[in-house]
Protein backbone atom coordinates (compact mmCIF):
# COMPACT_ATOMS: atom_id res chain seq x y z
CA UNK A 1 0.00 0.00 0.00
CA UNK A 2 1.36 3.67 -0.98
CA UNK A 3 1.20 6.75 1.14
CA UNK A 4 -1.92 7.73 2.97
CA UNK A 5 -4.05 10.17 1.08
CA UNK A 6 -6.80 12.28 3.14
CA UNK A 7 -9.49 11.76 1.14
CA UNK A 8 -10.12 9.52 -2.18
CA UNK A 9 -13.01 10.08 -4.38
CA UNK A 10 -14.21 7.42 -6.59
CA UNK A 11 -15.39 8.86 -9.72
CA UNK A 12 -14.72 12.53 -11.84
CA UNK A 13 -18.21 12.99 -12.89
CA UNK A 14 -19.77 16.51 -11.42
CA UNK A 15 -20.50 15.63 -8.00
CA UNK A 16 -16.93 13.39 -7.03
CA UNK A 17 -14.84 16.58 -8.94
CA UNK A 18 -17.33 19.13 -7.02
CA UNK A 19 -16.52 17.63 -3.45
CA UNK A 20 -13.08 17.38 -4.70
CA UNK A 21 -12.99 20.66 -5.49
CA UNK A 22 -14.38 22.00 -1.96
CA UNK A 23 -12.14 19.77 -0.36
CA UNK A 24 -8.87 20.60 -1.64
CA UNK A 25 -9.91 24.26 -1.45
CA UNK A 26 -9.94 23.78 2.32
CA UNK A 27 -6.50 22.70 2.42
CA UNK A 28 -6.99 18.50 2.21
CA UNK A 29 -5.03 16.74 0.17
CA UNK A 30 -7.06 14.88 -2.82
CA UNK A 31 -7.33 11.84 -5.09
CA UNK A 32 -9.73 11.21 -7.43
CA UNK A 33 -9.67 8.07 -9.05
CA UNK A 34 -12.04 8.17 -12.80
CA UNK A 35 -12.26 5.18 -14.83
CA UNK A 36 -12.28 6.26 -18.00
CA UNK A 37 -9.87 7.64 -19.83
CA UNK A 38 -11.03 11.42 -20.22
CA UNK A 39 -13.18 13.41 -18.01
CA UNK A 40 -16.91 13.60 -19.47
CA UNK A 41 -16.90 11.50 -22.15
CA UNK A 42 -18.58 9.45 -22.87
CA UNK A 43 -21.43 11.83 -22.06
CA UNK A 44 -25.11 10.62 -21.15
CA UNK A 45 -26.87 14.31 -20.12
CA UNK A 46 -28.92 17.29 -21.51
CA UNK A 47 -26.97 19.50 -19.46
CA UNK A 48 -30.38 21.31 -18.28
CA UNK A 49 -29.52 23.33 -15.38
CA UNK A 50 -30.97 26.24 -13.56
CA UNK A 51 -28.91 29.47 -13.39
CA UNK A 52 -29.84 30.31 -9.80
CA UNK A 53 -28.59 26.44 -9.15
CA UNK A 54 -25.18 27.31 -10.56
CA UNK A 55 -24.91 30.62 -9.10
CA UNK A 56 -25.90 29.44 -5.69
CA UNK A 57 -23.33 27.00 -5.72
CA UNK A 58 -20.88 29.72 -6.73
CA UNK A 59 -20.14 28.24 -10.09
CA UNK A 60 -19.48 30.88 -13.33
CA UNK A 61 -19.34 28.95 -16.38
CA UNK A 62 -17.04 29.93 -19.60
CA UNK A 63 -18.86 30.55 -22.45
CA UNK A 64 -18.05 27.62 -24.53
CA UNK A 65 -20.00 25.22 -21.74
CA UNK A 66 -23.23 26.78 -22.58
CA UNK A 67 -24.81 25.40 -25.33
CA UNK A 68 -28.18 27.42 -25.01
CA UNK A 69 -29.69 30.17 -22.64
CA UNK A 70 -33.78 28.76 -21.73
CA UNK A 71 -36.63 30.92 -20.78
CA UNK A 72 -39.45 28.56 -20.36
CA UNK A 73 -40.57 25.48 -20.96
CA UNK A 74 -43.72 24.00 -23.13
CA UNK A 75 -45.56 21.25 -21.84
CA UNK A 76 -47.73 19.12 -24.04
CA UNK A 77 -50.46 16.72 -23.29
CA UNK A 78 -50.94 13.56 -24.22
CA UNK A 79 -53.68 14.66 -26.59
CA UNK A 80 -51.73 17.80 -27.49
CA UNK A 81 -53.04 20.58 -25.39
CA UNK A 82 -50.04 22.83 -24.61
CA UNK A 83 -49.36 25.05 -21.35
CA UNK A 84 -46.86 27.23 -21.40
CA UNK A 85 -44.40 28.80 -18.98
CA UNK A 86 -42.30 31.40 -20.34
CA UNK A 87 -40.01 33.96 -18.94
CA UNK A 88 -38.32 37.45 -19.34
CA UNK A 89 -34.98 36.39 -18.85
CA UNK A 90 -32.84 32.89 -19.52
CA UNK A 91 -33.87 30.88 -15.88
CA UNK A 92 -31.53 28.14 -17.17
CA UNK A 93 -28.43 26.85 -19.45
CA UNK A 94 -27.99 24.05 -21.67
CA UNK A 95 -24.39 23.37 -21.08
CA UNK A 96 -22.19 20.85 -22.84
CA UNK A 97 -21.55 17.90 -19.93
CA UNK A 98 -18.51 16.68 -21.22
CA UNK A 99 -16.63 20.31 -20.91
CA UNK A 100 -18.95 21.08 -17.85
CA UNK A 101 -17.56 18.09 -16.08
CA UNK A 102 -13.93 19.09 -17.34
CA UNK A 103 -14.36 22.63 -15.87
CA UNK A 104 -15.36 21.21 -12.39
CA UNK A 105 -12.37 18.47 -12.88
CA UNK A 106 -9.84 21.78 -13.56
CA UNK A 107 -10.69 24.00 -11.11
CA UNK A 108 -10.47 20.77 -8.65
CA UNK A 109 -6.87 20.23 -10.09
CA UNK A 110 -6.23 24.04 -9.83
CA UNK A 111 -7.16 23.44 -6.05
CA UNK A 112 -5.05 20.72 -5.97
CA UNK A 113 -7.01 17.93 -6.30
CA UNK A 114 -4.75 14.99 -8.29
CA UNK A 115 -6.84 12.98 -11.02
CA UNK A 116 -5.94 9.26 -11.63
CA UNK A 117 -7.53 8.72 -15.16
CA UNK A 118 -8.06 4.93 -16.45
CA UNK A 119 -8.17 3.82 -13.00
CA UNK A 120 -11.18 1.95 -12.10
CA UNK A 121 -12.04 1.65 -8.36
CA UNK A 122 -12.78 -2.41 -7.77
CA UNK A 123 -13.16 -2.42 -4.07
CA UNK A 124 -12.98 -0.54 -0.48
CA UNK A 125 -10.47 -1.66 1.78
CA UNK A 126 -11.77 -2.10 5.14
CA UNK A 127 -10.05 -2.15 8.25
CA UNK A 128 -11.68 -3.10 11.62
CA UNK A 129 -15.27 -1.93 9.99
CA UNK A 130 -13.51 1.52 8.19
CA UNK A 131 -13.10 2.17 4.55
CA UNK A 132 -9.69 2.40 4.66
CA UNK A 133 -8.76 3.11 0.81
CA UNK A 134 -9.67 1.53 -2.77
CA UNK A 135 -8.01 -1.27 -4.79
CA UNK A 136 -7.59 0.13 -8.18
CA UNK A 137 -6.96 -1.56 -11.67
CA UNK A 138 -5.39 0.57 -14.72
CA UNK A 139 -4.54 -1.67 -17.48
CA UNK A 140 -3.06 -4.47 -16.24
CA UNK A 141 -1.54 -3.11 -12.79
CA UNK A 142 -3.60 -3.06 -9.83
CA UNK A 143 -3.14 -1.52 -6.83
CA UNK A 144 -4.45 -0.45 -2.66
CA UNK A 145 -4.10 2.96 -1.96
CA UNK A 146 -5.07 4.17 1.38
CA UNK A 147 -7.34 7.22 3.03
CA UNK A 148 -8.78 8.29 5.68
CA UNK A 149 -12.29 9.09 4.05
CA UNK A 150 -13.22 7.64 0.82
CA UNK A 151 -16.06 9.88 -1.44
CA UNK A 152 -18.28 7.47 -2.89
CA UNK A 153 -19.48 9.65 -6.24
CA UNK A 154 -19.10 6.37 -9.00
CA UNK A 155 -22.97 7.69 -10.18
CA UNK A 156 -25.95 5.36 -10.86
CA UNK A 157 -24.30 1.66 -11.01
CA UNK A 158 -23.63 1.98 -7.47
CA UNK A 159 -21.63 -1.08 -7.74
CA UNK A 160 -18.95 -0.20 -5.02
CA UNK A 161 -21.80 0.34 -2.45
CA UNK A 162 -23.91 -2.85 -3.10
CA UNK A 163 -20.52 -4.00 -1.00
CA UNK A 164 -20.90 -1.87 2.07
CA UNK A 165 -23.95 -2.94 3.76
CA UNK A 166 -25.29 0.78 3.05
CA UNK A 167 -29.00 0.69 1.12
CA UNK A 168 -28.73 0.76 -2.61
CA UNK A 169 -30.82 3.04 -5.03
CA UNK A 170 -34.24 1.51 -5.35
CA UNK A 171 -34.32 -0.57 -7.96
CA UNK A 172 -38.26 -0.19 -9.03
CA UNK A 173 -37.81 3.37 -9.10
CA UNK A 174 -34.72 3.75 -11.45
CA UNK A 175 -36.03 4.45 -14.80
CA UNK A 176 -34.18 3.83 -18.29
CA UNK A 177 -33.40 6.77 -20.25
CA UNK A 178 -32.33 7.56 -23.79
CA UNK A 179 -30.81 10.19 -25.30
CA UNK A 180 -30.19 12.04 -29.06
CA UNK A 181 -28.36 14.41 -30.06
CA UNK A 182 -30.06 15.78 -33.86
CA UNK A 183 -29.31 18.10 -36.11
CA UNK A 184 -32.07 20.17 -38.11
CA UNK A 185 -34.60 20.55 -35.99
CA UNK A 186 -37.89 22.56 -37.22
CA UNK A 187 -40.97 24.53 -35.61
CA UNK A 188 -38.95 25.02 -32.49
CA UNK A 189 -38.64 28.01 -30.11
CA UNK A 190 -34.82 27.86 -29.58
CA UNK A 191 -34.90 29.72 -26.14
CA UNK A 192 -37.95 27.11 -24.82
CA UNK A 193 -37.27 23.53 -23.89
CA UNK A 194 -40.64 21.06 -24.52
CA UNK A 195 -41.91 18.12 -22.45
CA UNK A 196 -44.16 15.78 -23.66
CA UNK A 197 -46.31 13.95 -21.77
CA UNK A 198 -48.51 10.76 -21.67
CA UNK A 199 -48.24 6.71 -21.04
CA UNK A 200 -48.02 6.39 -24.77
CA UNK A 201 -44.50 7.78 -25.55
CA UNK A 202 -42.71 7.91 -22.39
CA UNK A 203 -45.07 5.69 -19.58
CA UNK A 204 -43.36 6.37 -15.98
CA UNK A 205 -41.80 9.59 -16.96
CA UNK A 206 -42.00 12.53 -20.15
CA UNK A 207 -40.01 12.70 -23.40
CA UNK A 208 -38.36 15.86 -23.91
CA UNK A 209 -36.63 18.43 -26.63
CA UNK A 210 -33.97 20.64 -25.68
CA UNK A 211 -33.06 23.19 -28.70
CA UNK A 212 -29.26 24.45 -28.61
CA UNK A 213 -28.31 27.71 -30.99
CA UNK A 214 -27.63 25.61 -34.01
CA UNK A 215 -30.88 23.91 -35.19
CA UNK A 216 -29.91 21.11 -33.59
CA UNK A 217 -31.11 19.52 -30.19
CA UNK A 218 -31.19 16.88 -27.46
CA UNK A 219 -33.95 14.66 -27.86
CA UNK A 220 -34.88 11.89 -25.33
CA UNK A 221 -36.99 10.27 -22.56
CA UNK A 222 -37.00 8.06 -20.25
CA UNK A 223 -39.11 5.22 -19.75
CA UNK A 224 -39.62 2.09 -16.66
CA UNK A 225 -40.96 -0.50 -19.28
CA UNK A 226 -39.56 -1.42 -22.84
CA UNK A 227 -36.98 -1.02 -25.04
CA UNK A 228 -36.19 2.88 -24.88
CA UNK A 229 -34.73 2.58 -28.01
CA UNK A 230 -38.03 1.78 -29.39
CA UNK A 231 -39.50 4.45 -27.49
CA UNK A 232 -37.50 7.11 -29.09
CA UNK A 233 -38.16 5.73 -32.23
CA UNK A 234 -41.88 5.81 -31.67
CA UNK A 235 -41.44 9.29 -30.65
CA UNK A 236 -39.29 10.76 -32.90
CA UNK A 237 -41.52 9.57 -36.20
CA UNK A 238 -45.22 8.98 -34.46
CA UNK A 239 -45.75 11.33 -31.95
CA UNK A 240 -48.20 13.75 -33.75
CA UNK A 241 -46.71 17.23 -32.52
CA UNK A 242 -42.92 15.81 -32.33
CA UNK A 243 -42.41 14.48 -35.18
CA UNK A 244 -43.21 17.22 -37.58
CA UNK A 245 -40.28 19.04 -35.34
CA UNK A 246 -37.77 15.66 -35.93
CA UNK A 247 -38.93 14.79 -39.74
CA UNK A 248 -35.85 16.51 -41.48
CA UNK A 249 -33.39 15.47 -38.53
CA UNK A 250 -31.18 12.84 -38.42
CA UNK A 251 -29.23 11.36 -35.01
CA UNK A 252 -25.70 12.24 -34.97
CA UNK A 253 -25.24 10.58 -31.05
CA UNK A 254 -27.28 8.39 -29.00
CA UNK A 255 -26.58 7.23 -25.61
CA UNK A 256 -28.54 5.20 -22.90
CA UNK A 257 -28.15 5.56 -19.13
CA UNK A 258 -30.18 5.10 -16.57
CA UNK A 259 -31.83 7.61 -13.83
CA UNK A 260 -32.55 7.14 -10.57
CA UNK A 261 -36.03 8.52 -9.06
CA UNK A 262 -36.54 6.96 -5.84
CA UNK A 263 -35.40 9.76 -3.75
CA UNK A 264 -32.13 9.37 -1.73
CA UNK A 265 -30.75 6.41 -0.65
CA UNK A 266 -31.66 5.45 3.75
CA UNK A 267 -28.16 6.37 4.75
CA UNK A 268 -25.09 8.02 2.97
CA UNK A 269 -22.40 7.69 4.90
CA UNK A 270 -20.68 4.99 7.23
CA UNK A 271 -17.02 4.73 8.67
CA UNK A 272 -14.85 6.56 6.75
CA UNK A 273 -17.18 6.63 3.79
CA UNK A 274 -19.48 8.97 2.32
CA UNK A 275 -21.97 8.54 -0.70
CA UNK A 276 -22.67 11.42 -3.17
CA UNK A 277 -24.58 12.23 -6.08
CA UNK A 278 -26.11 9.82 -8.13
CA UNK A 279 -24.89 7.14 -6.22
CA UNK A 280 -26.59 8.61 -3.29
CA UNK A 281 -29.71 8.93 -5.31
CA UNK A 282 -29.61 12.58 -4.73
CA UNK A 283 -32.06 13.37 -7.71
CA UNK A 284 -35.13 15.27 -8.34
CA UNK A 285 -37.59 12.36 -8.77
CA UNK A 286 -40.11 14.81 -10.26
CA UNK A 287 -37.44 15.87 -13.29
CA UNK A 288 -34.69 13.44 -13.24
CA UNK A 289 -32.44 16.82 -12.46
CA UNK A 290 -29.19 15.66 -10.50
CA UNK A 291 -26.70 18.04 -11.31
CA UNK A 292 -27.64 20.91 -8.66
CA UNK A 293 -28.96 18.57 -6.25
CA UNK A 294 -26.19 16.46 -6.55
CA UNK A 295 -23.42 19.16 -6.08
CA UNK A 296 -25.38 20.70 -3.63
CA UNK A 297 -24.54 17.79 -1.29
CA UNK A 298 -21.38 17.05 -2.94
CA UNK A 299 -20.08 20.19 -1.58
CA UNK A 300 -21.39 19.08 1.92
CA UNK A 301 -19.42 16.00 1.46
CA UNK A 302 -15.99 17.77 0.73
CA UNK A 303 -16.60 20.31 4.19
CA UNK A 304 -17.17 17.02 6.18
CA UNK A 305 -14.45 15.38 4.54
CA UNK A 306 -12.00 18.35 5.57
CA UNK A 307 -13.73 18.11 9.18
CA UNK A 308 -13.03 14.80 9.59
CA UNK A 309 -9.62 15.10 8.19
CA UNK A 310 -8.95 18.08 10.65
CA UNK A 311 -10.58 16.27 13.90
CA UNK A 312 -8.88 12.98 12.81
CA UNK A 313 -12.29 11.57 13.25
CA UNK A 314 -13.18 9.45 10.72
CA UNK A 315 -16.14 7.48 12.91
CA UNK A 316 -19.62 7.42 11.34
CA UNK A 317 -21.16 9.04 14.23
CA UNK A 318 -18.67 12.31 12.75
CA UNK A 319 -19.44 11.90 9.51
CA UNK A 320 -23.54 11.43 10.22
CA UNK A 321 -23.16 14.99 10.27
CA UNK A 322 -22.93 15.01 6.37
CA UNK A 323 -26.41 13.47 6.10
CA UNK A 324 -27.58 15.85 8.48
CA UNK A 325 -26.68 18.82 6.63
CA UNK A 326 -27.39 17.67 3.03
CA UNK A 327 -31.16 16.55 4.67
CA UNK A 328 -31.53 19.96 5.92
CA UNK A 329 -30.18 21.47 2.59
CA UNK A 330 -32.68 19.63 0.45
CA UNK A 331 -34.25 16.68 2.18
CA UNK A 332 -37.77 18.21 2.66
CA UNK A 333 -37.67 19.26 -1.77
CA UNK A 334 -36.83 15.56 -2.51
CA UNK A 335 -39.62 13.98 -0.25
CA UNK A 336 -42.05 16.17 -1.62
CA UNK A 337 -40.96 15.59 -5.18
CA UNK A 338 -41.07 11.88 -4.48
CA UNK A 339 -44.92 11.96 -3.50
CA UNK A 340 -45.40 14.25 -6.84
CA UNK A 341 -43.25 11.42 -9.11
CA UNK A 342 -45.53 8.85 -7.62
CA UNK A 343 -48.62 10.37 -8.31
CA UNK A 344 -47.86 11.83 -11.58
CA UNK A 345 -47.04 7.55 -12.37
CA UNK A 346 -50.42 7.00 -11.92
CA UNK A 347 -52.21 9.50 -13.64
CA UNK A 348 -53.57 8.01 -16.85
CA UNK A 349 -53.52 10.19 -19.83
CA UNK A 350 -57.11 11.84 -19.58
CA UNK A 351 -56.16 13.37 -15.98
CA UNK A 352 -52.91 14.61 -17.08
CA UNK A 353 -54.63 16.27 -19.95
CA UNK A 354 -57.16 18.10 -18.02
CA UNK A 355 -54.36 19.34 -15.30
CA UNK A 356 -52.58 20.52 -18.86
CA UNK A 357 -55.31 22.11 -19.99
CA UNK A 358 -56.24 24.02 -15.82
CA UNK A 359 -53.06 24.91 -15.33
CA UNK A 360 -53.45 26.79 -19.20
CA UNK A 361 -56.61 28.09 -18.31
CA UNK A 362 -56.14 29.63 -14.38
CA UNK A 363 -52.65 31.01 -15.33
CA UNK A 364 -50.82 28.76 -12.85
CA UNK A 365 -47.54 30.45 -15.26
CA UNK A 366 -48.31 33.52 -13.55
CA UNK A 367 -48.45 31.66 -9.90
CA UNK A 368 -44.79 30.29 -11.01
CA UNK A 369 -43.42 32.87 -12.07
CA UNK A 370 -43.53 34.47 -8.66
CA UNK A 371 -42.79 31.97 -6.44
CA UNK A 372 -41.61 28.48 -8.00
CA UNK A 373 -38.06 27.69 -8.05
CA UNK A 374 -36.76 24.83 -10.14
CA UNK A 375 -34.39 23.46 -7.67
CA UNK A 376 -36.51 23.24 -4.18
CA UNK A 377 -39.43 22.33 -5.85
CA UNK A 378 -40.99 21.43 -2.40
CA UNK A 379 -40.66 24.30 -0.70
CA UNK A 380 -41.82 26.06 -3.91
CA UNK A 381 -45.78 24.48 -3.17
CA UNK A 382 -45.88 25.96 0.03
CA UNK A 383 -46.65 29.80 -1.20
CA UNK A 384 -48.17 28.13 -4.22
CA UNK A 385 -50.94 26.63 -2.24
CA UNK A 386 -51.72 30.08 -0.89
CA UNK A 387 -52.88 31.17 -4.38
CA UNK A 388 -56.60 29.85 -5.45
CA UNK A 389 -55.70 29.12 -9.04
CA UNK A 390 -52.86 26.65 -7.99
CA UNK A 391 -54.95 25.38 -5.25
CA UNK A 392 -57.36 24.52 -7.57
CA UNK A 393 -55.13 22.68 -9.39
CA UNK A 394 -53.43 20.81 -7.05
CA UNK A 395 -57.10 19.69 -5.44
CA UNK A 396 -57.99 17.94 -8.99
CA UNK A 397 -54.44 16.57 -9.07
CA UNK A 398 -55.04 15.08 -5.75
CA UNK A 399 -58.53 13.79 -6.58
CA UNK A 400 -57.74 12.91 -9.85
CA UNK A 401 -55.27 10.62 -8.45
CA UNK A 402 -57.79 9.29 -5.64
CA UNK A 403 -60.66 8.54 -8.01
CA UNK A 404 -58.72 7.12 -11.00
CA UNK A 405 -59.57 3.86 -11.64
CA UNK A 406 -56.93 2.82 -13.91
CA UNK A 407 -53.90 3.31 -12.02
CA UNK A 408 -51.48 0.88 -13.63
CA UNK A 409 -50.61 -1.99 -11.80
CA UNK A 410 -47.24 -1.90 -12.91
CA UNK A 411 -46.55 1.93 -11.69
CA UNK A 412 -43.76 2.10 -10.29
CA UNK A 413 -43.62 3.63 -6.91
C1 LIG B 1 -30.51 11.00 -20.42
C2 LIG B 1 -30.23 11.78 -19.16
C3 LIG B 1 -30.48 13.15 -19.15
C4 LIG B 1 -30.24 13.87 -17.98
N1 LIG B 1 -30.48 15.21 -18.00
C5 LIG B 1 -30.23 15.95 -16.90
C6 LIG B 1 -30.43 17.36 -16.93
O1 LIG B 1 -30.83 17.92 -17.94
N2 LIG B 1 -30.17 18.07 -15.79
C7 LIG B 1 -29.71 17.46 -14.65
O2 LIG B 1 -29.50 18.14 -13.64
N3 LIG B 1 -29.49 16.13 -14.60
C8 LIG B 1 -29.74 15.36 -15.70
N4 LIG B 1 -29.49 14.02 -15.67
C9 LIG B 1 -28.95 13.42 -14.44
C10 LIG B 1 -27.45 13.69 -14.34
O3 LIG B 1 -26.82 13.27 -15.51
C11 LIG B 1 -26.86 12.97 -13.12
O4 LIG B 1 -27.66 13.24 -11.98
C12 LIG B 1 -25.42 13.40 -12.87
O5 LIG B 1 -24.59 13.07 -13.94
C13 LIG B 1 -24.89 12.73 -11.59
O6 LIG B 1 -23.54 13.03 -11.42
P1 LIG B 1 -22.56 12.02 -10.63
O7 LIG B 1 -21.24 12.68 -10.58
O8 LIG B 1 -23.22 11.57 -9.38
O9 LIG B 1 -22.53 10.71 -11.54
P2 LIG B 1 -21.96 10.52 -13.00
O10 LIG B 1 -22.15 11.73 -13.83
O11 LIG B 1 -22.60 9.24 -13.51
O12 LIG B 1 -20.40 10.30 -12.81
C14 LIG B 1 -19.90 9.14 -12.20
C15 LIG B 1 -18.45 8.97 -12.64
O13 LIG B 1 -17.87 7.91 -11.90
C16 LIG B 1 -17.12 7.09 -12.77
N5 LIG B 1 -17.06 5.77 -12.15
C17 LIG B 1 -18.09 4.91 -11.92
N6 LIG B 1 -17.65 3.82 -11.28
C18 LIG B 1 -16.31 3.98 -11.12
C19 LIG B 1 -15.31 3.18 -10.51
N7 LIG B 1 -15.60 2.00 -9.96
N8 LIG B 1 -14.03 3.63 -10.52
C20 LIG B 1 -13.72 4.83 -11.07
N9 LIG B 1 -14.64 5.63 -11.66
C21 LIG B 1 -15.92 5.21 -11.67
C22 LIG B 1 -17.91 7.14 -14.08
O14 LIG B 1 -17.10 6.80 -15.18
C23 LIG B 1 -18.34 8.60 -14.11
O15 LIG B 1 -17.37 9.41 -14.72
C24 LIG B 1 -29.73 13.24 -16.81
C25 LIG B 1 -29.48 11.86 -16.84
C26 LIG B 1 -29.72 11.14 -18.00
C27 LIG B 1 -29.45 9.67 -18.02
Amino acid sequence: MNGKTDIIVVGGGPCGSFSALTAARLGAEVLVCEEHREIGVPKHCAGHLSIAGLERLGLRLPREVIENEIKGAVFHSPSGKEFVIRRDSPVTYVVNRELFDKHLSDLATKSGARYFLESRVKSFLFDSGFVVGVAVKKGRDEKSLASNVVIDAEGCSSTLLKKTGLQTLRGSMVVKAIQAEVDRVDEIDGDMVEVYLGRKYAPGFFAWIIPKRDASAKVGLATWAGDPREYLRRFMKNHPVASKKLRKSSITSLSLHPIPLGGPVPKTYSNGLLVVGDAASQVKPTTGGGVIVGLSCSKIAGEVAYEAVKNNDFSETFLSRYQSRWKELVGFDLMVMRQIRKLLNRLPDDKVDKIVDLCAKLGVDDVLEEVGDLDFQGRSLIPMIRHPTTLVTMLYFILSWLTSSSRPKCARG
